[in-house]
């Protein structure tokens, strides 16, 4: 088992860190990735945060309602386009079912935990590499614009705070004080110190070099469009360069995770859950850490010379068009809660759109499948992706190393949906 060859389908943060852990044990390892190396797929144009205070899953109470009252505004920052597919209506179903308040009980100490070991990879990395991907651990400030908007976010942090994690309601002047350089028109905010930020596509480049120089082969424009099986095990991945045979195969296909198991007849039921930013080059202003603005589920996060806005969760199947509608919505959304920024400021810059891989309760999958002794899964890690990237990792190779994962998985189950 030590020296098993294992294949990784997808070189996104959370194939990478599989990759890299797993090489640290060890094995043999190749990573085969669809795209060329110079495509930014999910995991390069992120926000950026890393966020142990995002231990409430996606899947709670109130969420329903809340996505059914935004899907009646097209700019809202939730979009479910609605179409006859049989997995979305699945999916839809299975949500509603988790979104209740014993399912957030049974699964934030579980997503807490992650995080903390996750955020606890982030410093190893960084001290490993004299932090080339510019991790600051500043905090988290959640801005609310409203009245009902800090009520809700007081509820989560309470329950964030009971948690054990550190939190802070703030009074406007109190933000302020927080950061006296950049206007905020606010009824209240709350912050995370505990949380912090860094620039994904320097992590990217840095998990690729890492993993390159510990020997981990990486194949770019290679496409998995199949698998060879030979009764219980699979034996090899079918690619445009001929088929690749291994001991372990992973998949880590973020949002395409569901078509590649799909193939061997194994349902994983996820959605693609499109997110853009938009990029400024040079800010006039900045605040020194990351700021997420409450209603309108939009991140900003100072990025060297650099601020990017990055928000919008739009359920639409794998489309990664750009919708100016949506980007509209977020650049009215801005100018509210920031003053300083007007729409004339976003006409340079760039807008990116990515492709959130979300499971229904909000819990990644991270294990084996059962029908299959040597075939694993890492996907489905939505919003939490950058975040949780290197503890999945880690976790991934103890599970392919045959150890006990320090973490239990048993949540994590990707067979947990049949
Ligand atoms: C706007 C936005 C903001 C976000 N902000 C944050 C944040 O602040 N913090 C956070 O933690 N997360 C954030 N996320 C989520 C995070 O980016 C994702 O959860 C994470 O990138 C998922 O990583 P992944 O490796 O699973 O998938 P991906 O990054 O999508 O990588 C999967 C890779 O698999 C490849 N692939 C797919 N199919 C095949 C195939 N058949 N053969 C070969 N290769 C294949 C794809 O080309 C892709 O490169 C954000 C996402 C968006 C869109």
């Amino acid at each position: 088992m030590p020296n098993s060859r294992i294949l990784i389908v997808g070189g996104g943060v959370v194939g990478l860190c599989t990759a890299y852990y797993a090489r640290q044990r060890g094995h043999p390892v190749t990573v085969v990735e669809r795209g060329a190396p110079e495509d930014e797929c999910c995991s390069f144009g992120n926000a950026g945060f890393i966020v142990p205070s995002h231990c409430v899953p996606l899947a709670a109470p109130g969420m329903v309602a809340k996505g059914l009252r935004m899907m009646l505004n097209p700019e809202s920052p939730f979009y479910l386009r609605l179409r006859w597919d049989r997995d979305l209506w699945r999916w839809s179903w299975l949500f509603y079912r988790a979104a209740n308040a014993a399912h957030v009980a049974a699964c934030a100490p579980l997503l807490r935990d992650l995080h903390l070991a996750s955020r606890r990879l982030f410093d190893e990395l960084a001290d490993l590499t004299g932090n080339e991907f510019g991790l600051t651990p500043s905090g988290l400030l959640v801005l609310c614009r409203s009245a009902p908007g800090l009520r809700e976010e007081r509820e989560t942090a309470e329950l964030v705070r009971k948690l054990g994690l550190q939190v802070e309601v703030l009074t406007p002047e109190e933000a302020k004080r927080l950061e006296p350089n950049f206007q905020m028109n606010i009824a209240g905010a709350v912050y995370y110190p505990q949380d912090g930020h860094l620039v994904p596509e320097r992590f990217m480049a840095t998990l690729r070099r890492l993993a390159a120089d510990r020997g981990v082969q990486l194949s770019f424009s290679t496409e998995v469009a199949g698998w060879r099986v030979d009764h219980h095990r699979v034996i090899a991945a079918q690619t445009n360069h001929g088929d690749i045979s291994a001991d372990e195969f992973v998949i880590a296909g973020g949002s395409w995770s569901a078509r590649l198991a799909g193939q061997l007849g194994l349902r994983l039921p996820l959605q693609a859950g499109k997110g853009y930013h938009l990029t400024l080059p040079r800010a006039k202003t900045k605040p020194t850490r990351s700021v997420l603005l409450a209603e309108a589920r939009v991140a900003v996060t100072p990025m060297g010379q650099r601020l990017r806005f990055a928000g919008t969760m739009e359920i639409g199947g794998l489309d990664l068009s750009l919708n100016p509608r949506r980007i509209h919505g977020m650049l009215k959304s801005i100018g509210q809660y920031l003053p300083e920024f007007g729409p004339d400021d976003f006409r340079e810059g760039q807008r990116w759109c990515g492709l959130r891989p979300c499971s229904p309760d909000g819990l990644p999958y991270v294990g084996r499948f059962a029908r299959y002794a040597n075939l694993a899964v890492a996907a489905g890690h939505a919003m939490m992706g950058l975040s949780l990237g290197p503890i999945t990792g880690q976790l991934m190779a103890q599970v392919l190393s045959g150890e006990t994962p320090a973490i239990a998985l048993e949540r994590l189950n990707p067979d947990r949906y049949g």
